[in-house]
């Protein structure tokens, strides 16, 4: 930004929040490049895709509390997403293609196991590498001071992912 307040403010949010996903390797694959903001046709790969085998144990990559256990795709509800509202309630990490091991509402730390590994390879082409995909969202509210709020304790399951 022209002025810098915005990158300012957005470093004094997220500097309360620490991430993580260790010893995780990028996707690469001939369907696309798992690094954020890589180019996919006319589209902004807006996540990172870590590479995970089928099954395997899924860590939060942040403490927090879960937010809201989703659905990836409208026309198949085996693929699951998890939405975990960082404990500053400044961020929302979401982690897709994951059966879930939580809850809404749970209580996570760093390195908890929130689900295992999907099969979304499957989905789509065999030369496709098998990942969790994840983002962050950050609230512009933020930038002035605001968080996110927290969902009442129960929430329920929601359609709302993103692609691959
Ligand atoms: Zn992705």
């Amino acid at each position: 930004m022209a002025n810098g307040n915005h990158d300012s403010s957005m470093n004094r949010a997220l500097d309360e929040v620490t991430f993580d996903m260790p010893n995780r390797r990028v996707r690469s694959d001939s369907e696309g490049d798992g690094n954020f903001a890589a180019r996919r046709g006319s589209r902004i790969h807006f996540g990172i895709d870590y590479l995970f085998v089928v099954g395997e144990e899924v860590p939060s990559p942040v403490a927090g509390r879960v937010h809201r256990i989703g659905y990836c795709y409208d026309d198949d509800h085996g693929y699951r997403l998890i939405e975990i509202l960082t404990h500053n309630r400044k961020a929302i990490v979401r982690l897709l293609y994951v059966a879930p091991a939580v809850r809404a509402g749970d209580f996570v730390t760093e390195g908890d196991i929130v689900g295992q590994a999907q099969d979304i390879a499957a989905r789509y082409d065999s030369s496709m590498k098998n990942h969790v995909h994840c983002e962050v969202f950050v609230d512009p509210a933020i930038l002035k001071g605001g968080r996110f709020e927290e969902i009442p304790d129960g929430g329920g399951d929601s359609s709302g992912g993103l692609s691959v």
